[in-house]
C-alpha cells in the first residue's frame, strides 16, 4: 500500500493549518501547530514570496496530504472527478470524501485518516455485508459500513467513538452497534475541508 511516510506534523506546519493526521495527539497542546506555527525549515520564518502558482500548489497539497492520497492517486481521482457532471471542484471533493477509508474516519470509527485506512486495509470493515478491504472504495447513499463481528479491534474503534465530537450531516453513525449509513452525497457545505478547491482545478487545468 503506497503512502505518504513523511513527518505528519510537518506537513501541517508547510500548509499552515491542522490537518487533523495523528488522531489524539491533534486535540492536545502537543500539537506541532499550536506550538510552532510557522513553515518547516531553515527558511520558515522567513518571507516567502507569493505567486497564484504557489497559492494553488498549496490548495493541492492541503487536500492530498489531508486525504493521504499520493500525487498520483490525487491526480487519477481529479480526472474521474473531471469526467462527472456539474462543478469538477465539487465533484473533487465528493469523490475524496466518499472513499471508504474517509467514510470510517467520518464515522467517528478511526482517530485518523490514516487509521482508517489500515483499518480497512486489513479487512476489518464490512460494506452492505461484505468484506471490504480497498481503502479507495467509493460509497454511496444507502450504503451500510460495519465493523465486522468479532473483530479483534473493537475495542481500540470503541475508543475512537468516545472521541468524535461530531458526525458528518450525510452519515447516520451507530456507536453501540459500530456501524454507519450513508444517507445521501454530500453537498459542499457539509465538507468542512479547509480547502478551496477552485484553486485546485485551475492548477490542473494549466
Ligand atoms: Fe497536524 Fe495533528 Fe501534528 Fe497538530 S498534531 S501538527 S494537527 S498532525
Amino acid at each position: 500500500m503506497a503512502r505518504d511516510l513523511g513527518p505528519k506534523c510537518r506537513m501541517c506546519r508547510r500548509e499552515g493549518v491542522k490537518l487533523f493526521l495523528k488522531g489524539e495527539r491533534c486535540l492536545t497542546e502537543k500539537c506541532a501547530i499550536e506550538r510552532r506555527a510557522y513553515p518547516p525549515g531553515e527558511h520558515g520564518r522567513g518571507r516567502i514570496k507569493q505567486s497564484e502558482y504557489l497559492l494553488q500548489l498549496r490548495e493541492k497539497q492541503k487536500a492530498r496530504r489531508t486525504y493521504g492520497l499520493l500525487e498520483k492517486q490525487f491526480r487519477t481521482t481529479f480526472e474521474r472527478a473531471s469526467r462527472g457532471v456539474g462543478s469538477t471542484g465539487e465533484n473533487l471533493l465528493r469523490l475524496l470524501e466518499t472513499r471508504l477509508d474517509n467514510v470510517v474516519y467520518r464515522l467517528g470509527f478511526a482517530g485518523s485518516r490514516a487509521q482508517a485506512r489500515q483499518l480497512v486495509r486489513h479487512g476489518h470493515f464490512n460494506v452492505n455485508g461484505r468484506r471490504v478491504n480497498i481503502p479507495s472504495f467509493g460509497v454511496r447513499p444507502g450504503f451500510v459500513v460495519a465493523l465486522r463481528a468479532g473483530s479483534p479491534v473493537e475495542s481500540l474503534v470503541r475508543d475512537a467513538t468516545d472521541l468524535t465530537a461530531s458526525v458528518a450531516p450525510w452519515l447516520q453513525a451507530d456507536h453501540e452497534g459500530l456501524s454507519g449509513t450513508v444517507l445521501k452525497w454530500p453537498e459542499r457545505a457539509e465538507i468542512d475541508t479547509p480547502v478551496q478547491e477552485s484553486l485546485i482545478v485551475e492548477l490542473y487545468s494549466k
